[in-house]
């Protein structure tokens, strides 16, 4: 599943706005929008991970929900 590291994460939205999936919430977080990935709505097709400026998305281990595995 992939995870975001809320001490990472800036807030640019740029993982909400990309996701095809409607996966990722916005949530009241005090001095920045804070975001966090729904793991069910989640279909893992990592766009949200490769595209985060700060690298603040992250893959934790395991198999690909579509198969296969993150490189
Ligand atoms: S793209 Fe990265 S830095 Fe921007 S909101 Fe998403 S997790 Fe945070
Ligand atoms: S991996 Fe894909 S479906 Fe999952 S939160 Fe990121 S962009 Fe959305």
């Amino acid at each position: 599943m992939f995870v975001i590291d809320k001490t990472e994460c800036i807030g640019c939205g740029t993982c909400y706005k990309l996701c095809p999936f409607d996966a990722i919430g916005e949530k009241e977080g005090g001095e920045k929008q804070v975001y966090e990935i729904n793991d069910e709505m989640c279909m893992e097709c990592s766009l949200c991970y490769k595209a985060c400026p700060l690298r603040a998305i992250n893959w934790e281990e395991g198999v690909l929900k579509g198969g296969g595995a993150i490189v």
